[in-house]
């Protein structure tokens, strides 16, 4: 198989890699990275397939660019077609209130709903000489890999947490000759996740019991349904406002991906949702306000921010990776952020724990373990040296550059 990355090899951000192949032309991912202004991956050729790991704007942002195109399929989960829909349109928002070109149209979006072929975790479908199976992640809910078995077997990951979570299960290595994984957190090790959840809970209970208020921003997918179900058994006065609202109650009708539904219905119960203004004034007498989005750099949690920024019993409780160029990382390094172009200093106190959804090293190399393949490509990582050293010389490693040709026997 010939293959060449469009983007994302060496990077955290707009993944795209061709596969040629059986006489087909196929693309996994097909992402945008967020920043100001947006990056974008090469410019696609004609493809037959599209393989779409999960929703995340780095992985699906610029699918409709090729379906508005070529009219090609994309196969998906339904989750990640259901919520990817919903980032898309989200992003070509975003462009026009940041007043950045559209890469594409609604019509584009429309396209991309149209063309998804949905396939559930161990379905297999056949692309003439090769079967492709789905198998989970583990990384947000509806998130999958690829394995392709042809003469050889291969397999994509995408983006994968091999640690069961409260809201999804680890991903399980999967026999290969080929592996293509990520490799996000490929040089670090995450603190014990039980204990940082100890740490978080225990910080909302402090604030709370001295008076002030717990702001918790959190990215829509994935991280506002694992806090809520974090805290749902407080009885504090509990609001969850923005996109993560509506994530929670699209899981709730796919719980095939979910590892506990019983426990997200009831976190649910526990928290107040904020459907109108009315209920957002309300909101601003809660305890604990649970509100998209995660970097603070957009939806109601900037109007949080104002409400609790100088009071020095309340506090924000950042739960997320903070990219570059966003107010949540100017919050950590310069105590400041920018709300409607005004810089706004923050003297209430600020807390950040490590929820991350991507497996570290040493998951990673226990992972590869497990696949135990002849070739592995590293993929969407700053760190891709490093998690090669670390696996120690056992396999045929591949540190492929954007544009550049390679290939692999498949
Ligand atoms: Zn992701
Ligand atoms: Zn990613």
């Amino acid at each position: 198989m010939k293959l060449r990355f469009l983007g994302g090899a060496d990077n955290v951000g707009r993944m795209a890699m061709l596969m040629e192949t059986d006489n087909k032309t196929m693309i996994f991912e097909y992402g945008m990275t967020p920043t100001k202004p947006p990056s974008y991956p090469l410019p696609s050729p004609r493809v037959d397939h599209a393989f779409l790991t999960h929703c995340h704007l780095d992985h699906c942002g610029m699918m409709p660019w090729l379906c508005g195109r070529y009219d090609n399929e994309v196969f998906t989960t339904p989750l990640t077609g259901e919520i990817g829909e919903i980032m898309m349109y989200d992003s070509l928002k975003i462009a026009k209130a940041e007043g950045y070109a559209k890469p594409f149209s609604s019509e584009d979006v429309e396209a991309t709903v149209r063309n998804v072929v949905p396939l559930t975790f161990e379905d297999t479908i056949e692309l003439g000489r090769i079967d492709v199976t789905l198998h989970s992640a583990g990384h947000v809910p509806g998130a999958a890999m690829f394995e392709l078995v042809g003469d050889r077997r291969t397999l994509y990951t995408g983006d994968i947490h091999t640690l069961n979570t409260n809201l999804v299960y680890g991903a399980k290595p999967v026999k290969c000759d080929n592996l293509f994984i990520e490799g996000t957190y490929g040089n670090r090790l995450h603190k014990d996740r039980k204990q940082s959840e100890k740490d978080f809970v225990d910080k909302v209970k402090e604030v709370v019991e001295q008076g002030g208020k717990a702001l918790i921003p959190c990215f829509a997918v994935g991280r506002t349904q694992e806090v809520m179900m974090l805290l749902k058994d407080l009885h504090y006065d509990m609001w969850v406002d923005g996109m993560g609202r509506k994530i929670t109650s699209l899981y709730t009708e796919y719980p095939e991906y979910l590892s506990n539904l019983k426990k997200l219905k009831a976190s649910r119960r526990s928290f107040h949702e904020v459907k109108s203004s009315s209920m957002r004034a309300k909101s601003r007498k809660g305890e604990v306000i649970v509100t998209t989005g995660g970097m603070l750099d957009g939806g109601p949690v900037l109007n949080y921010m104002r409400m609790v920024k100088d009071d020095p019993k309340s506090a924000i409780l950042l739960t997320g990776y903070q990219a570059e160029d966003t107010n949540g990382r100017m919050l950590m390094e310069h105590g400041k952020v920018v709300i409607d172009g005004v810089e706004e200093k923050i003297n209430c106190p600020w807390f950040k724990y490590d929820f991350s959804a991507h497996a570290d090293q040493a998951q990673l190399v226990e992972f590869i373990r497990g696949c135990d393949p002849e070739n592995v490509v590293i993929m969407h990582s700053e760190h891709r040296e490093a998690l090669r050293d670390a696996l120690g010389g056992n396999y045929n490693v591949i540190l492929p550059a954007v544009d550049e040709a390679f290939e692999l026997e498949g």
